[in-house]
């Protein structure tokens, strides 16, 4: 017997014939002698027709009263999934954030879990073998009782931190793809499904944008050592053996994974902005010059270059923003002249950052290098690189992004054979 966490997304709720099929998996596990804890999403679009109205209600609303509106699709899902369970004969139970309680931040909109209390479920599991359905998304706020939400996409934290509270062997993630790939399919036909990746890579793989999952659930995931296995929920509940290891990507600690490659996987964006200021001062605070204003504006920097200066007294510094944020920072750039001291600014948006992650790097030298031998004899420029413990990151022109990923997604061995 084991203790799961279900979590099913908008696309796998989105009407009751979909909740039915969520409730033949659930009653597999039940079958199986699992004890079950269950987290919906509001069904597809609903949250968003929400959040439209709220913004329709008032261009500038309370977060409060937007949270009051926005977490109601998750009770409705999970009210839903309650009745369809026990009309197959399983006992259920929905509860919301504020019934059991998910206590949280008072961020509305993006309110940060602080506690769950799991011991009512762990009672109602032994005494009546009751499965939980709880509304993802949604949590308390810890002083003033009020219901809070934890930002799109926050479902998949929610399921997390009840796997967290009730020590759940595994949190099932069943979702709109069978699990995470080596790197967006649809560029590289030949990426594979990763049976494993760790919680740092999946990490590095969800803040480029894999939209697989919520990048706060996998942070989550990582410091409570919650096992996450990501599935389809497609699948015909019937035709899967609830003691075989259906397909899948269990993101998991580095020590479970016996196997490890170099390269895990790739990610790219063609969401970035490139902006040079050319011959800055090089000085003591003009780093700060620049960073300050642009932080104060809310622009996230990503790639900071900053030559050393030939001459001692001037330098080039090169960053990214998003695309989104490119003509707000280069104005933002223009109206600090006087205090940066710079001679001309340059920018470009059509540039995308391609990013090679995996753990094995640590240990293995001179994988960026062949990857600067790969595209220089496709002849793409890289326009700058940085790197980290367990990735580096390109910048290059965004006509050449499928091309580099695809170069890059062989050069590693990733391609499916
Ligand atoms: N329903 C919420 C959203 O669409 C939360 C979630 O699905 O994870 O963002
Ligand atoms: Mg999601």
């Amino acid at each position: 017997m084991a203790r799961l966490v279900m979590k099913f997304g908008g696309t796998s709720v989105a009407d009751i014939d979909c909740i039915r099929n969520v409730a033949r998996h659930v009653k597999r596990e039940v079958d199986a002698g699992h004890q079950v804890a269950v987290v919906v999403s509001a069904m597809s679009g609903v949250t968003d027709q929400l959040v439209a109205w709220c913004r329709e209600g008032a261009a500038l609303h309370d977060a409060r009263e937007y949270d009051a509106v926005v977490s109601s699709g998750e009770q409705v899902t999970a009210g839903l999934l309650a009745i369809v369970l026990e009309g197959i004969g399983i006992n259920a139970r929905s509860w919301q954030g504020w019934q059991l309680p998910i206590l949280t931040s008072n961020a509305h909109g993006a309110a940060r879990i602080l506690d769950v209390n799991g011991a009512e479920l762990l009672k109602r599991f032994k005494e009546r073998q009751e499965v939980a359905v709880i509304a993802g998304f949604q949590g308390m706020h810890k002083e003033t009782g009020r219901i809070t939400t934890l930002g799109r996409g926050g479902s998949d934290t929610s399921a997390v931190a009840v796997a967290a509270a009730i020590q759940a062997e595994r949190c099932d993630i069943y979702t709109d793809v069978d699990g995470v790939y080596t790197t967006d399919p649809r560029v590289v036909p030949r990426a594979r499904r990763l049976s494993k990746i760790a919680f740092e890579e999946m990490l590095e793989l969800a803040s480029l944008g894999a939209k697989v999952m919520q990048v706060r659930s996998v942070e989550l995931a990582m410091v409570h050592n919650v096992r996450i296995f990501v599935r389809s929920s497609f699948e015909k509940p019937e035709d899967i053996d609830p003691h075989g290891t259906p397909p899948g990507t269990l993101i998991c600690g580095e020590e479970e994974i016996v196997e490890q490659q170099v390269v895990t996987g790739i990610a790219f964006s063609k969401d970035e902005a490139q902006i040079s200021i050319r011959r800055v001062q090089d000085k003591p605070g003009v780093a700060a010059a620049i960073f300050g204003p642009l932080a104060e504006a809310n622009i996230n920097v990503d790639m900071i270059v900053q030559n050393v200066s030939a001459d001692g007294a001037t330098t080039d510094l090169t960053f990214t923003v998003p695309d989104a944020d490119y003509q707000r920072a280069i104005d933002v750039l223009a109206k600090s002249r006087a205090a940066i001291g710079y001679e001309r600014l340059d920018g470009q948006s059509d540039v995308a950052k391609i990013s090679v992650i995996g753990i094995g790097m640590r240990s293995h030298a001179g994988v960026a290098a062949q990857a600067f031998k790969a595209l220089a004899e496709r002849g793409i420029n890289i326009r700058a690189i940085t790197t980290s413990e367990i990735k580096f990151s390109i910048l290059i022109d965004e006509a050449y992004t499928e091309l580099a990923v695809r170069t890059l997604h062989s050069l590693y061995g990733l391609d499916k054979v």
